[in-house]
């Protein structure tokens, strides 16, 4: 197991948003979590990263207890997130902003060979490397903020909605690219409200209700699962 979540319980001041959830990710894996807007996904995903405090439970990765370790140090263990809403620097370039999702590393070689990936992987940011962030479109922002997350050279990447606010066709896009990046060796775990597209990515997928797990299957018995389809695929 890459990351080991045990009833891990998570609250903003006094309200609890997320109760004794538990789940795990294995190496290799792309998992998807998926529920309604307030269930608490971007929560589990900051307690996961550390932005958020654990107010009881477990978080292990690794094989080790990081349950107290902060975020930046989260970060050099090799968790990245790429957060919902984006957050691309709008003033500095692609390439810059790219740059920065490598502060942690000094590996000038391999910064420079992970670059040329990320460029590869998303032709559309080479074409636009020199271009303000701010003034990509909402498709290339959210490929930028993958990218970024990448340039940590990250063992797991936490997406949070990466298809929030996209076209279809661009939709797919991203999840294409989410797929080839876990076939080349990178841990997923991917938060979405788009269930059908994440559903039938991801190798497992959670279902949470109201900071609770309610349901937990392969992505493909999820997809079937007649109360998913109702709750979340739109299929009566
Ligand atoms: P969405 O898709 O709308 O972002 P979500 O599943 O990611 O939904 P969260 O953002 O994790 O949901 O929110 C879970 C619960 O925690 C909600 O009830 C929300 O109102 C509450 N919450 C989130 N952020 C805060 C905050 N900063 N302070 C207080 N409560 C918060």
């Amino acid at each position: 197991m890459l990351l080991e979540i045990e009833d891990l319980t998570l609250a903003y001041g006094r309200i609890e948003a997320l109760h004794s959830v538990s789940l795990h990710v294995d190496e290799g894996e792309v998992v998807a979590l998926i529920g309604a807007n307030g269930a608490g996904k971007t929560t589990t995903m900051r307690g996961i990263s550390g932005l958020l405090p654990a107010k009881t439970g477990k978080i292990r990765f690794n094989g080790e207890d990081i349950t107290n370790v902060r975020a930046d140090l989260r970060v050099v263990r090799g968790i990245c997130q790429s957060p919902e809403g984006r957050g691309v620097f709008p003033g500095m370039t692609v390439l810059e902003n790219l740059d920065m999702g490598a502060y942690t590393r000094k590996d000038r070689a391999g910064i420079a060979e992970d670059l040329e990936r990320v460029l590869t992987l998303f032709p559309r940011l080479r074409e636009r490397r020199k271009q303000a962030g701010g003034t990509l479109s909402g498709g290339e922002q959210q490929m930028l903020a993958v990218g970024r997350a990448l340039m940590a050279r990250p063992k797991l990447l936490l997406l949070d909605e990466p298809s929030m606010g996209l076209a279809p066709m661009v939709i797919r896009q991203i999840f294409d690219i989410i797929t080839e990046i876990n076939q080349q060796g990178t841990t997923i775990l991917l938060v979405e409200q788009n269930a059908q597209q994440a559903l039938s990515r991801a190798h497992r997928g959670y279902v949470l209700e109201t900071g609770r797990i309610v349901k937990e299957g392969t992505g493909q018995d999820l997809l079937h699962d007649p109360s998913v389809k109702e709750a979340y695929l739109g299929v009566a």
